[in-house]
């Protein structure tokens, strides 16, 4: 059987990955996480291979011109992050169905790829206070980063209705309970 993709997609902020690490530890979903490669800086606790691939611009760059990428975005001004083909092809041969973490545009590329193998699923955070309030307490980007991030967050949450789902993450464990439930009956058919 041919493996099957799950796209998170969202705001940064708004719970994609904690849904994603949740998903990951259910046995039968036999999901992998796809490793995208990005240019920033790795936080303290995050480890190249693991979490990204972290890589120069420049080399990201010569992947780019190398077409090695199924799909890439300038998400930030110089920070560049993109979903690498050998990585995907590397979960896929292994026999996993494959869970991606990716920004809005990822997100619409990757299915349109993949079409009905893929679902799509957009992760809304309760309101941009909320996300605000998330994205301050998790303590891990600057302020001016932050701004940036809302800024953009505004944008991204105009482009909800292009997925297959939305998700409003109000309540943490509701919104886990909903993806499994999502992700058990697209990963049945
Ligand atoms: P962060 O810097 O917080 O890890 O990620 C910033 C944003 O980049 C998030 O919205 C994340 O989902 C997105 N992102 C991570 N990997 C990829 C990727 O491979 N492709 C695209 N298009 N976006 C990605």
């Amino acid at each position: 059987m041919s493996s099957k993709l799950v796209i998170l997609s969202g705001p940064s902020g708004a719970g994609k990955s904690t849904i994603a690490k949740h998903l990951l530890k259910v046995e039968n979903f036999n999901l992998a996480f796809s490793i995208s490669a990005c240019s920033r800086r790795a936080r303290d606790d995050e480890e190249n291979g693991k979490d990204y691939y972290f890589l120069s611009i420049d080399t990201f760059k010569t992947k780019i011109e190398e077409n090695e990428f199924l799909e890439w975005e300038e998400v930030y001004p110089n920070n560049y992050y993109g979903t690498l083909k050998v990585e995907v092809e590397r979960l896929r041969s292994a026999g996993k169905n494959v869970v991606f973490d990716v920004d809005v545009t990822g997100g619409i590329n990757i299915k349109r790829f993949f079409k009905e193998n893929a679902i799509s699923i957009f992760v809304n955070p309760p309101s941009l206070e909320a996300l605000e309030e998330r994205l301050r307490s998790r303590n891990t980007e600057a302020p001016e980063i932050i701004t940036r991030r809302l800024r953009k967050a505004k944008l991204e949450l105009t482009y909800a209705g292009k997925f297959d789902y939305i998700i409003t993450n109000n309540n943490l464990e509701e919104t886990l309970a909903e993806a499994e439930t999502l992700v058990e009956n697209f990963l049945k058919y």
